[in-house]
């Protein structure tokens, strides 16, 4: 079993690696931000918690998110590993995955950093609202989530570093070649 988390900010690129992730590997895929949007759509109790704190461009608390991706990983027992996409995005959340997986007689195998500039980022995702439909890719929902992300997300990078698990990928570029650099450390593990 080959745990994988997928880092990055918003607009990395994460969800595109992630797709071809999980046609090399055939892997399973968790996307926290498309499990809470399908509640959203689902117009269920969770969807409209997690809808308030989405277009606001904020976390959803954290014992929530843990409680959530609990349930999800039970559907994958089988699963030959996971694809983390867009979890964890707090320290709480890092450590709550190690937990979940060690229940499961598993541990994460590597943190696949995407590194990309702030102004391409903004770029990437303005132009992914023309066609998206999300409530969060407009400029000031991107500003506010891009500021959650460098205070929240950004000290796992040095946390997974320590841990010595981490890959930094330069997420600009061809995207071919970029999950070509993915391939390689997946592949050298
Ligand atoms: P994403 O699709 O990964 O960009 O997530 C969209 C939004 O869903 C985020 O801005 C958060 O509001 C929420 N979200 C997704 N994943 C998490 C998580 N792991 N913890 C808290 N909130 C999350």
């Amino acid at each position: 079993m080959i745990n994988i988390v997928i880092f990055g900010a918003p607009g990395s690129g994460k969800g595109t690696q992630s797709e071809l992730l999980i046609q090399e590997y055939g892997l399973s895929h968790i996307s926290t931000g498309d499990v809470l949007r399908g509640q959203i759509a689902q117009q269920t109790e969770l969807g409209k918690i997690a809808d308030s704190y989405i277009s606001n461009g904020k976390l959803i608390p954290d014992e929530l998110m843990i409680d959530i991706l609990d349930k999800v990983l039970d559907s994958m027992q089988d699963s030959k590993g996971v694809i983390f996409d867009g979890f964890p995005r707090t320290i709480n959340q890092a450590e709550a995955l190690d937990k979940l997986l060690a229940k499961r007689g598993a541990s994460l195998d590597i943190v696949i950093g995407l590194e990309v500039d702030e102004d391409e980022l903004i770029k990437r995702l303005i132009n992914r609202g023309k066609t998206s439909g999300r409530s969060d890719d407009n400029l000031e929902t991107i500003q506010k989530r891009l500021d959650v992300y460098h205070s929240q997300t950004n000290p796992l990078r040095e946390h997974y570093i320590k841990k010595n698990i981490y890959k930094a990928i330069h997420g600009v570029g061809d995207v071919t070649k970029i999950f070509g650099e993915i391939k390689h450390a997946i592949d050298s593990l």
